[in-house]
């Protein structure tokens, strides 16, 4: 093998694998490590999974750069200090740089009594639930008649859509800390749920609203008209669920009986200005949702236990940077390992915007080996290193078979797409185990 440089790429989301593919066009060997069977992150396990087109369009990009000559794909292996192999044992594989876009796989949780009771869940874990991602896709959920989900993003309309859409819970209400002007949603994301949307629901909390918001300045009524833009492309509704807002709410506390929630405490809020920006203030006056599930949707962060340092729910980048990108740094304060994706900027932009992030991380590694001599790279010696785990290790003609049984299965089921729910099913279509 001619010398070039050796590098190492954790996760394969779009972050990660579009800044394999930078790095091998500029000739590098590139050895991608990914928790999940399969290739494809959050666009495989996030995106709501009714988007056909666009999930296949994406897949079909994935084939492409992994059909790289220069890259070599290592699935089912997880990087971490409680993981398959640490940051370290990676180094130690004599790799000249690692870049890190093992996407935003923490918690974030308020920290509120209660958290514990059954029917209390973060986004990320439902989102995996309902995409099939083992063994998300295995837990059992308790998804009641009436559910609160916590936040005003894209993630609360697409978890309003599965309660809607597949659930089909009684009443779906979305808790917005600030007012109707602050929702963060697009507007092609709620033609999925704005027909089950109570309109005299709505106009009651912007009524209620609109003292708050004028005291900052804010229009009430042109909020209420955001909220409504997609109304004209509203999807039919099949369900007879009651999708409401309570905005100016924090959850303050969950109550349960039996270890099963069947309240969530709100705090009603005001909003102040502060430095330019419209924050919410809790008022003091508590009020109590009757509902049996709870999801919060307010984001995540970093994995704290990866092994790189944390701050501020991200892994911390040198400032000023060495190498810097778009004004962004790259690098963490380890040398020759970098971030990008949503282990850079957690819970940041779609599909299109991770892709830049990764190519952009890639070119700051470039940068980085610009300075490093060419190695002779041993793809050998990776995966004698795998072979030593003692577990499955995917490569890439074990994604291809998988992929030709999961559309034979779809063919013979008549379904537009089949997903196996668990590793085993995956394992075994693939010839890797067998199973009684
Ligand atoms: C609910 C939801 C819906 C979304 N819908 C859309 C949409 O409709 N359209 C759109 O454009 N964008 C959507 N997005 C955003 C999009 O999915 C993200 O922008 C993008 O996937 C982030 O890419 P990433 O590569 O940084 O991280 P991720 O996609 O999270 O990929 C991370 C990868 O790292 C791997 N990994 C994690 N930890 C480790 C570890 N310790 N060791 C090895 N590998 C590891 C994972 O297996 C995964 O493959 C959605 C996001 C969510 C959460």
């Amino acid at each position: 093998m001619q010398n070039t440089h050796h590098v190492a790429v954790i996760g394969a989301g779009p972050a990660g694998l579009f800044g394999a593919r930078e790095l091998a066009n500029q000739g590098a060997r590139v050895a991608v490590f990914n928790r999940d069977i399969k290739p494809g992150g959050l666009a495989e396990y996030g995106i709501y999974p009714a988007k056909h087109v666009m999930k296949e369009g994406l897949r079909k990009q994935f084939r492409q750069v992994l059909d790289n000559p220069n890259i070599d794909y290592y699935g089912n292996i997880s990087i971490g200090t409680q993981g398959d192999l640490s940051l370290d044992d990676i180094l130690a594989l004599g790799f000249q740089a690692v870049l890190v876009t093992a996407g935003a796989q923490g918690t974030k949780w308020l920290g509120l009594p209660g958290e514990d009771l059954t029917g209390v869940y973060h986004a990320k874990d439902v989102v995996y639930f309902y995409n099939k991602l083992p063994p998300f896709s295995q837990k059992k959920f308790r998804f009641g008649r009436r559910v609160a989900i916590v936040g005003a993003g894209n993630v609360m309309v697409d978890i309003a859509r599965y309660l809607i859409q597949d659930v089909k819970a009684d009443e779906v209400i979305a808790v917005v800390r600030r007012g109707p002007a602050e929702v963060k949603f697009d507007k092609k994301e709620m033609e999925y749920v704005i027909a089950n949307l109570d309109i005299a629901a709505l106009d009651e909390e912007i009524q209620r609203s609109t003292p708050i918001m004028q005291a900052v300045n804010q229009d009430p009524q042109a909020a209420r008209a955001t909220i409504l833009e997609s109304q004209p492309k509203a999807v039919p509704a099949v369900s007879q669920s009651r999708f409401r807002f309570e905005f100016l709410a924090s959850p303050v506390q969950m109550h349960g009986e039996d270890g099963l929630l069947t309240k969530l405490e709100i705090e009603d809020n005001i909003l102040v200005l502060k430095d330019g920006e419209t924050k919410a203030k809790g008022t003091g006056n508590k009020r109590l949702l009757d509902v049996e599930t709870v999801i919060f949707a307010i984001g995540d962060k970093v994995d704290a236990t990866f092994g790189l340092p944390v701050e501020w729910n991200e892994f911390v980048k040198v400032e000023p940077p060495k190498y810097p990108i778009d004004n962004h740094s790259y690098e963490s304060p380890v040398e020759g390992v970098f971030v990008g994706g949503w282990s850079r900027k957690a819970s940041e932009g779609l599909v299109g915007y991770a892709r830049k992030d990764g190519i952009n991380a890639a070119r700051a590694v470039l940068e980085y080996l610009k300075a490093k001599q060419p190695i002779n790279p041993s793809p050998e010696a990776v995966t004698a290193k795998m072979k030593g785990l003692n577990k499955p290790v995917i490569m890439k003609d074990d994604i291809k078979r998988l992929e030709t049984v999961e559309v034979e299965e779809a063919t013979k089921r008549g379904l537009e797409e089949f997903k196996f729910a668990s590793n085993e099913e995956m394992l075994e279509a693939m010839g890797l185990i067998e199973t009684a």
